[in-house]
């Protein structure tokens, strides 16, 4: 535990929660115990060529990989699309006709595109795939209960998966989400006009399966964000990059 210590203070990683996983030091110490990581995951991961995981990932990947809530705050730039969508991916491992098992989302459009994207490098080969709403109206096309269940990851923005949930029927399920996942989270709680709380109350009430995952992701620390977390989540990790600012 001490030198998992030294190895944080290091790479200025600090943490909050009980028995915190051990940090990685190198991509490659996922395909052993007691990772075990889908091997070809694993050589999506490596083929990126990444000389070593940035801090967010060295932390954020043993926290969400065993399991456990997040809240991780790291900069901008410093990799926090790969911490996220690897345990995902990890523990989805392959495609499955019953419906959304993920769902990430974040603040606008572009940024949902953009981890979209990155999503389907990810997954090459594995069989999983992945959605980014680009026209709410083709929807019912896409997930309605005419189409087969298509997808099992979601990347999108709250205003559309709301709107998709309020139709009657309603166009998502997401009964079965395991992995909820919000990216610039600071962004989406944030007070003031845009306020997405309320859309992100009614996503997260959609989202009833028992087991689910629950990450958040942002550049800075913020009270909202914590808040939330702390009261909604048991065995909640906080991973925290460079200075604290709150
Ligand atoms: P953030 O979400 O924290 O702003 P991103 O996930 O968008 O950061 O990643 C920023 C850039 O860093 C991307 O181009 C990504 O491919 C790259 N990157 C991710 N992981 C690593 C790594 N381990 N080493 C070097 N570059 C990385
Ligand atoms: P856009 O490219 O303008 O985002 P979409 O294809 O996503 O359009 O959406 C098509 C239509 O669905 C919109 O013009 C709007 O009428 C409706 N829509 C999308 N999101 C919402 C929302 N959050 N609330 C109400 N209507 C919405
Ligand atoms: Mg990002």
């Amino acid at each position: 535990e001490e030198q998992n210590n030294i190895f944080r203070k290091q790479h200025n990683i600090s943490v909050l929660g009980k028995h915190v996983p051990a940090p990685i030091e190198s991509f490659s110490e996922l395909s052993s115990e007691p990772y075990k990581l889908l091997p070809r995951l694993l050589q999506n991961l490596l083929n990126y060529g990444f000389a070593e995981p940035t801090p967010i990932q060295m932390q954020a990947l043993p926290v969400l990989l065993a399991n456990r809530p997040l809240m991780a705050c790291a900069p901008t730039g410093s990799g926090k699309t790969l911490a996220f969508l690897t345990p995902i991916i990890n523990g989805l491992r392959t495609h499955k006709t019953s419906g959304l098992r993920a769902l990430v989302l974040a603040p606008t459009r572009e940024l949902a595109q953009q981890i979209y994207r990155e999503c389907v490098e990810l997954t090459r080969e594995t069989g999983l795939r992945t959605h980014f709403i680009s026209k709410v109206s083709e929807a019912r096309h896409h997930y309605g209960p005419e189409c087969k269940q298509k997808y099992d990851i979601l990347v999108s923005t709250p205003n559309r998966v709301r709107f998709l949930l309020q139709q009657q029927p309603p166009l998502l399920d997401l009964k079965r989400i395991e992995w909820f996942v919000l990216d610039e989270a600071d962004r989406l709680m944030e007070e003031g006009q845009n306020n997405f709380k309320e859309q992100l109350d009614d996503i997260y009430g959609s989202c009833t399966h028992p087991q689910k995952r629950v990450a958040f992701f942002s550049a800075t620390y913020t009270v909202p964000v914590a808040k939330w977390a702390l009261r909604n989540l048991k065995n909640l990790v906080r991973v925290t990059i460079g200075v604290q600012n709150s």
